[in-house]
C-alpha cells in the first residue's frame, strides 16, 4: 500500500511516496515560496500517485486541535504569506484522502520511534538542532500535544560564563534556540558552523546549552531515550561532551539504568536524515487506520 509524505519546511518542501514499512520509494524537494505557487505543485504531485493517505509534518506554529475552526492551519509564522494559512484543509480537499497532520519535529520523533533509534520504547524525545530548535515528545504510544504543541526549543537557559553573545531569538535572548541553533553559532563566531569543527570552545559552549536543556527534559518528561538530530548534530564530537555534562548537571539526583549507560541514552538519529519524511509516512498510516 502506498502513502504520501510531505515535510513542509520554511525553506523547502520534501514530497515522498513510501509504503507501510517506511520504505521511501521516491522523493523530491521543492523550494517553499508562497502558498499560491507552491501548493498546486504539491497537489499535482500527490494526485497522480495511488496513495491511500498522506501525512504532513509542518513548520509552525500550527493548530493541532481537531475541534478548532482553524485545525490544520499554520498560525503565527513570521513567513507572512503562510500565516493563517489552511495547509491541511487545502490539501485534503484537493486529494480527498485521509491526511495526518503534526509538527515537523513531532514527525521526526515519530519516525525514529517507529523505525529508528527509539523503536519499541515507551517514551522518547527527539531534539532537532538546525536553523531552529524543536523538540518532539513521544509518550504512551503517541505524540504529546497540549493546548498548542510543545515549544521546548524556547526554554530559558543560564548563560555560559564565557558567552557574551546576545542570542538570535526575537522573543528571548537566552532561550535554547537563541543560544544554540545553527544561526546562533554562526552569528556568535562569524563563521559557518560546519567550518568551526576545530574550535573547541565553540562546541564546549554549544554542549553546555544542549546539556542544560536535556537535563530540563529529563526532569520534566523522563524519556526512556533522547535522540539528537538536525544539521548542527553532524558535529559528532558534541555527543561525548553533552553526555558528560548531563551527568554532571544531574549530579546523581536521577538514578535509572538508562542513565547509567549514557552512550545508549543520548543518541544520534538513526534514519540518515530521513526520520522526518518517514515520520510523515507513519502519520499517514495512523490517520488511515483511525478512519477505518
Ligand atoms: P533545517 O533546520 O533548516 O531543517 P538543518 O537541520 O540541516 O535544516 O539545519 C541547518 C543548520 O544546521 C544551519 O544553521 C547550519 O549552520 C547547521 N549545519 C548544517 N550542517 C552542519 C554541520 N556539518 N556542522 C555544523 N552545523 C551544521
Ligand atoms: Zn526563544
Amino acid at each position: 500500500m502506498l502513502f504520501g509524505a510531505l515535510e513542509a519546511g520554511g525553506t523547502k518542501m520534501v514530497l515522498a511516496i513510501g509504503n507501510e514499512n517506511g520504505e521511501i520509494l521516491e522523493q523530491k524537494s521543492i523550494p517553499t515560496e508562497t502558498p499560491d505557487s507552491t501548493i498546486p505543485i504539491i497537489i499535482d504531485y500527490f494526485k497522480e500517485k495511488d496513495i491511500k493517505a498522506l501525512g504532513i509534518g509542518s513548520f509552525g506554529p500550527i493548530d493541532l486541535n481537531r475541534n478548532s475552526e482553524t485545525y490544520g492551519y499554520i498560525t503565527s509564522t513570521p513567513k507572512l504569506s503562510w500565516a493563517n494559512y489552511d495547509l491541511l484543509g487545502t490539501i485534503k480537499r484537493a486529494l480527498n484522502i485521509p491526511v495526518g497532520f503534526n509538527t515537523d519535529v513531532n514527525g521526526s520523533a515519530l519516525g525514529e520511534a517507529t523505525w529508528g533509534s527509539t523503536k519499541g520504547l515507551e517514551s522518547s524525545i527527539y531534539i532537532t538542532i538546525g536553523t531552529g530548535i524543536g523538540v518532539g515528545i513521544y509518550q504512551n504510544g503517541g505524540l504529546l500535544n497540549g493546548m498548542l504543541h510543545p515549544e521546548a526549543g524556547h526554554i530559558l537557559l543560564s548563560k555560559h560564563p564565557e558567552d557574551d553573545f546576545n542570542g538570535v531569538c526575537p522573543y528571548h535572548s537566552n532561550c535554547f534556540e537563541s543560544l544554540a541553533s545553527g544561526p546562533s553559532i554562526e552569528k556568535r563566531w562569524g563563521k559557518k558552523a560546519n567550518l568551526l569543527t576545530e574550535n573547541v570552545k565553540a562546541w564546549e559552549i554549544e554542549a553546555y546549552y544542549i546539556a542544560q536543556a536535556i537535563v530540563a527534559y529529563i526532569l520534566t518528561i523522563s524519556p526512556h531515550r533522547i535522540v539528537l538530530g538536525g544539521g548542527v548534530m553532524h558535529q559528532e564530537q558534541l555527543f561525548p561532551i553533552i553526555r558528560k555534562k548531563v551527568t554532571e548537571l544531574l549530579n546523581g539526583y536521577v538514578n535509572t539504568e538508562q542513565l547509567e549507560n549514557m552512550d545508549n541514552y543520548i543518541v544520534p538519529a538513526a534514519l540518515q536524515d530521513n526520520q522526518g519524511i518517514m515520520g510523515c509516512i507513519q502519520l499517514a498510516i495512523l490517520e488511515l487506520s483511525n478512519q477505518i
